[in-house]
């Protein structure tokens, strides 16, 4: 969101209160020529003679979302069978999804299969079982580099006693049941965390797939996964990914000078793509003045936005109301029964009651991590591109709360 003339604007002029207005709040707004700018942004980074950029679409998963990405020649990055699906429906060849689980069973990354994507292994055991049963179809196989990286233990997934991908000391197993089962290794993968910011992190993990890679002579691919850091405010640090761009670029075309083919560069950036592209507009319910604190509260919650509780993220609160109001500080607030606080002692253009607040970086793990705790329905959602607006969730209704819920019969009378 930009300011002119004391407004807040989206791009194409779109006005946010006027969203606000007709779609009611709360309401996420994304943004695509923000989303259109990341991606552009990420392909020019890399000069290597094939590079496909997947969008990690546990970020937000919004079908709109993903046939927007498709539209820009992105092609998918799934950790559940339900957004392989969801990948489908908007339109992405199976052959552009890739499908990345973890602690699934074979059962349903039979599902994948069938469904004709690539897929992503990530522990031997299955990598055996996988082999027994689908020995023809090539797979892309996740390395743990055993990289500490990311903002915080929840979100770094590399290191060396995490869940995730097979360690690279393992390679001796997994070069034994690609023997015996005849398996053909197609891609290899890392993933090291959220919130990387450090390009030597990036490259020492590369270093590592680099040395697996020559041990396996039929590779189409080598994905990095991702963890891109984004700005969360003015002058904060992020990803510089056009130096890491120019940095991975070289080593990667001189590996695949000695490999003996172009292989295709892959990242599959969720947060770089999206969060900056999310705004979280809500309106405040109430200023409550106690001994210590002012605190503005918003008719919303950790229902439906909750990174700030649960990962501690800093998210930019701005007054899209009064931009030009003195500047008071406030702790901002949601409605839920147990504390969710939103951000402590901002210093924000006075708020009133009524006031329209947006929350930035609302892109990222926002919607897709909102829930109906306290009952409480989930926001609509509107994707702003070429300075037009569509509705692109409808916000929930008590019918959705209770359409799974079934009355047991002894219950049955109470309901007449
Ligand atoms: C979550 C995830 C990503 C995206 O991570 P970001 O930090 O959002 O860029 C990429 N790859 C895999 C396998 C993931 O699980």
């Amino acid at each position: 969101m930009y300011l002119e003339n004391g407004k807040y604007y989206l791009s194409g002029g779109v006005d946010p209160l006027n969203l606000a207005q007709n779609y009611q709040l709360p309401l996420y707004v994304y943004d695509g020529a923000i989303m259109k700018r990341q991606y552009d942004r990420m392909i020019q980074a890399f000069d290597v003679p094939k590079i496909k950029v997947n969008y990690a679409c546990k970020a937000l998963s919004n079908i709109n979302v993903l046939s927007l990405f498709k539209s820009f020649g992105a092609g998918l990055d799934t950790v559940s069978i339900q957004e392989v699906e969801l990948g489908l429906k908007a339109g992405f060849e199976p052959g552009d999804i890739i499908y990345t689980p973890n602690g699934v069973n074979l059962e349903e990354i039979g599902e994948a299969v069938a469904l004709g994507v690539r897929i992503n292994i990530d522990n031997t055991s299955i990598l055996e079982q996988f082999g027994q049963a689908y020995s023809n179809i090539p797979v892309c196989i996740r390395i743990n580099p055993h990289i500490m990286a990311g903002g915080n233990s929840k979100i770094s997934v590399g290191h060396i006693d995490s869940k995730f991908g097979i360690s690279f000391h393992q390679m001796p197993l997994v070069h034994r049941i690609v023997k015996t089962t005849g398996l053909k290794i197609e891609g290899l993968h890392m993933h090291t965390g959220s919130g990387i910011l450090d390009p030597e992190v990036f490259l020492s993990g590369a270093e590592i797939l680099f040395n697996i890679s020559k041990e396996f002579p039929d590779l189409d691919y080598i994905d990095f996964g991702s963890g891109f850091k984004v700005p969360y405010k003015e002058g904060d640090v992020e990803t510089n990914i056009e130096e890491l761009g120019a940095r991975i670029s070289d080593r990667f075309n001189e590996f695949c000078r000695n490999y003996g083919k172009d292989l295709t560069l892959i990242f599959e950036p969720g947060k770089f793509l999206v969060s900056e592209a999310g705004f979280f507009l809500a309106k405040v319910n109430v200023i409550k003045q106690t001994t210590s604190t002012v605190f503005a509260g918003i008719d919303s919650g950790l229902n439906h936005l909750i990174r700030p509780m649960f990962y501690d993220a800093y998210h930019q609160i701005i007054n899209v109301s009064n931009p030009e109001g003195k500047g008071r500080f406030y702790t901002v607030v949601g409605y839920i029964c147990e504390t969710d606080t939103f951000g402590v002692n901002r210093r924000i253009p006075e708020i009133r009651e009524e006031d329209v607040l947006c929350i930035q970086n609302a892109g990222a793990y926002c919607f897709t991590m909102s829930s109906n705790y306290n009952s409480r329905f989930r926001p609509a959602e509107v994707l702003v591109y070429e300075g037009k607006d569509y509705l692109i969730r409808k916000r929930e209704t008590m019918e959705d709360l209770l359409r799974n819920q079934v009355v047991a019969p002894i219950f049955e009378k109470v309901e007449s």
